[in-house]
């Protein structure tokens, strides 16, 4: 294989302005980004410097006014409308701070459901979604609904919902905004073994410490990105939630 068909995502140039009410936003200005695959990078930032926006671009939920975007190579400009939608069902795994589950379906209906937009016979959806559930550790909570799980645990589910199309990528927008550090660190042991196992994942977040569980960070100002390097001390998931574990522990003996 040769080197370029490891790059599964390519903006050159890419720019992004909303107009609403006669403003003008420009939320993306001169992006310049290769993601390659097996690739586990955060894109960091403050609150409307253009995180999300750059996200749903990749996620081809929305598209540049500015530059280009390729996609295994392809120019996002040549798909149609149902290439668009295939490539999203397909190729992207979408997970979200509000973790977007469905309440009024089991986390295993959860899982199972974007499979059956496509066409897929019902053994297989079924051993997709307990596949799904297994690797992110939820496979003894198939017949629960959301409610009835920790906001960790319904992390997780979205996880594995995003994981059950076997996607070319995950895409999260600040997916432990919601939760405490501890589970924070949690969820970024799930992204750090499925990572291991292949998988490449883009994560947008404004907490810092949470970036240093990638491989690499990107920073964007104001839609530019001004900084993109590799993590020097890599934080593990494993290793930190032992230290949080230890320090509870010794907590508890000097208390009682
Ligand atoms: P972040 O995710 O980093 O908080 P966003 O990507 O959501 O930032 O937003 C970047 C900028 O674009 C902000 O100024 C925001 O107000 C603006 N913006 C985002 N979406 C829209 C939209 N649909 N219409 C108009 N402006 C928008
Ligand atoms: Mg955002």
């Amino acid at each position: 294989m040769s080197e370029n068909n490891d790059v599964l995502i390519q903006l050159e140039e890419l720019g992004k302005v909303f107009y609403a009410d006669e403003v003008e936003t420009h939320a993306l200005a001169g992006v310049h980004l290769q993601i390659r695959r097996g690739e586990f990078l955060s894109i960091e930032g403050p609150s409307g410097c253009g995180k999300s926006t750059l996200l749903s671009i990749i996620g081809f939920l929305d598209t540049p006014t500015a530059g280009r975007y390729l996609f295994k190579g392809e120019p996002a400009e040549n798909l149609n409308f149902a290439d668009r939608a295939r490539i999203r069902n397909r190729e992207i795994g979408f997970i979200f701070q509000a973790f977007n589950l469905i309440g009024d379906l089991t986390v295993f209906e959860n899982v199972e459901l974007p499979l059956t937009y496509r066409s897929m016979g019902r053994t297989e959806r079924r051993r997709r979604a307990e596949e799904a559930l297994e690797r992110v550790g939820m496979s003894h909570r198939l017949k629960h609904y959301p409610s009835q799980l920790s906001g960790g645990q319904q992390q997780r589910v979205a996880v594995a919902r995003a994981l059950a199309g076997n996607p070319s990528v995950l895409l999260a927008d600040e997916p432990t905004g919601n939760l405490d550090s501890k589970t924070s660190v949690e969820v970024m042991g799930v992204f750090q073994k499925l990572n291991e196992q292949g998988i490449t994942i883009v994560m947008v977040t404004h907490e810092l410490d949470i970036a240093r569980y990638c491989k690499r960070n990107l920073i964007l100002r104001d839609g530019r990105l001004v900084r993109d390097e590799l993590v020097p001390d890599r934080l593990n998931a494993d290793v930190e939630m032992k230290k949080l574990k230890d320090a509870e522990a010794a907590a508890k003996l000097t208390s009682g």
